[in-house]
């Protein structure tokens, strides 16, 4: 078997496979970036349309004089009953439909074997997200160490083994708050703000989990997209009881060094850059709220409506990125109707679709965040120094909101109850009104200390 305990990291190749979702795919092109900056030589591997949306960037590295090369293999969607060009987690149009989602996934695994067979130089290494767990086969079979790329926090990781070891979960009720057991930090949450592996929705793989768990058992080690001085108690739980190698290689992000690389990040974003920028520049500095729920999220359009008024009501200049999706129609009504654009003029951006999230972030106007709480968006956030509105709702955010409002302080909740489940209805209709988003936004503009 090839070894990594190699001085000669520049024979290194590494060959990277994430999973089709934007939070997935983001980090590991970043991570391929870091990895060619070192010297070593990296393939990423992905879906031939995910390899579309992100081929301009492989390409402005590799036309630097980098050794990074994409290759891509079909994803056989109508093979497996899904609509044409659903290859990415967000694009699934129900949720009856994710397990043929799951089964699609599965059938990579020849196609991405036919491929690694032919690669030159021969791979020394794959890193490949934890959701692929046939890569455990592929990686005996070509005797090629494994590392797992797992894109959660080390709080997360901590968070959920210990409630898989303990079933803390199972003897309280949906609503009944519960101290989440053997932490470093006392965190109380209710058993519908966990994850659906503790907290399932309709459709619930518990094969497929199990296949993950067993997976990341044999793996050689585990990436994570964080860094020590954020979490060192979570990692260092982390690194004890999984007792293997725990790296943590992260904020990724920061490997986008010009406005180019911080604006191409996953899809080709839906609003013109240099425009954005200049609209951030007529913005006072720290005077702007910055409001995205990420790729994946599903709120109510009542529920959205609240958003919407919150941000208008908070009498600050705003960009608001409005997710393309099912109800984007519906909230567009609703703008057109309620005369949004007019009533906030000037005051508010609204990006309908992909904002450069990086890029504003990092614009000195912007002041604070109003995030859905994915673990990679949470970084991006804490990299440009951003207080935080937290607004968790699916997988694991809940999680995330806890670390940066009482572990790390750097938050203010606006107050969400309980996961929508991935493609399923918000069950919980309008929960967060446009006060507490106020309420919420002047608490961390006005430099609000916690009482
Ligand atoms: N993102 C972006 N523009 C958008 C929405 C998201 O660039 O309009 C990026 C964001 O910067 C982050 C990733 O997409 O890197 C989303 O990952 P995250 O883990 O935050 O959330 P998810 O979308 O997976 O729920």
């Amino acid at each position: 078997m090839a070894s990594l305990d190699n001085d000669h990291h520049h024979h290194l190749h590494f060959v990277l496979f994430p999973l089709m979702s934007p939070g997935h795919v983001i980090p590991m092109v970043d991570m391929a970036k870091l990895l060619v900056q070192h010297g070593t030589t990296t393939t990423l591997i992905t879906t031939t349309l995910m390899a579309a949306s992100i081929r301009p960037t492989i390409h402005r590295t590799a036309s630097a004089g980098l050794p990074l090369r994409l290759l891509s293999v079909p994803f056989p969607a109508t093979e497996v009953g899904l609509p044409e060009g659903c290859e990415s987690v967000e694009t699934i149009p129900s949720i009856d439909l994710l397990k043929n989602f799951l089964l699609g996934m599965e059938l990579l695994q020849q196609p991405f074997e036919r491929l690694l067979g032919q690669l030159e130089p021969c791979p020394s290494c794959i890193i490949a997200d934890k959701s692929l767990p046939w890569v455990a086969q592929t990686a005996r079979k070509f005797q090629v160490p494994r590392i797992i790329f797992d894109g959660m926090s080390c709080f997360t990781l901590l968070c959920s083994r210990n409630l898989h070891v303990s079933r803390a979960h199972e003897s309280v009720s949906e609503s009944e708050t519960f101290v989440l057991p053997g932490l470093p930090d006392t965190i109380e949450m209710t058993r519908s703000q966990l994850p659906p592996a503790f907290n399932p929705g309709t459709f619930d793989p518990q094969d497929f989990r199990k296949r993950v768990r067993e997976a990341e058992e044999e793996a050689y080690g585990t990436v994570i997209n964080s860094f020590e001085e954020l979490e060192p108690r979570y990692l260092e739980e982390i690194q004890k009881v999984k007792g293997k190698r725990v790296w943590c290689i992260g904020p990724l992000s920061l490997c986008n060094k010009d406005n180019l690389d911080k604006a191409q990040r996953g899809y080709k974003a839906s609003v013109d850059e240099k425009q954005c920028l200049k609209w951030l520049d007529t913005k006072e500095p720290g005077s702007v709220v910055y409001a995205c729920l990420g790729s994946l999220s599903r709120l109510t359009v009542p529920q959205l409506v609240e958003l919407g008024l919150g941000l208008e009501l908070s009498k600050r200049p705003f960009v608001w990125v409005i997710k393309r999706g099912d109800k984007v129609e519906e909230i567009d009504k609703w703008i057109e109707e309620a005369r949004f654009e007019e009533r906030t003029n000037g005051r508010g951006l609204l990006i309908r679709g992909w904002a450069p999230q990086v890029l504003i972030l990092d614009h000195p106007a912007v002041g604070a965040f109003l995030t859905h709480c994915g673990w990679n968006s949470t970084l991006e956030g804490v990299c440009a120094g951003m207080p935080m509105i937290t607004w968790p709702i699916l997988a694991e955010q809940f999680f995330n909101e806890k670390l940066v409002v009482q572990v790390l302080e750097i938050g203010v909740s606006v107050g969400a109850q309980g996961v929508v489940h991935l493609l399923e209805d918000d069950k919980f209709g309008v929960v967060v009104k446009s006060e507490a988003v106020v309420e919420a936004i002047e608490t961390v503009m006005d430099g609000g200390e916690k009482e």
